[in-house]
């Protein structure tokens, strides 16, 4: 995938990271991801894994546990 080779750091901010340095580092790595031949199933993955940190398949934490919750809702809903 395209993140290979790339800097780790742009997918897992450090401790303590500041909301505008992890929204520039989240927008290198949406554009990373955004052309990645497997984005879906590496959302797929890390969407299975609750406790994950970092960005996976285009997505952040907190827009995978959006995604949890709809998904829930969805189920719950049918
Ligand atoms: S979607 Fe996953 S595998 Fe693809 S570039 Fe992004 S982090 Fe890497």
């Amino acid at each position: 995938p395209p993140c290979r080779g790339e800097d780790i750091n742009l997918f897992f901010g450090p401790d303590g990271e500041h909301q505008t340095a992890k929204e520039a580092r989240e927008d290198k790595a949406r554009e990373i991801c955004h052309v990645c031949p497997i984005r879906r199933e590496c959302a797929e993955y890390a969407l299975t894994a609750p406790e994950r940190d970092g960005f996976w398949g285009g997505l952040n934490e907190d827009e995978r546990t959006s995604e949890r919750r709809r998904r829930t809702r969805r189920a719950n809903a049918a």
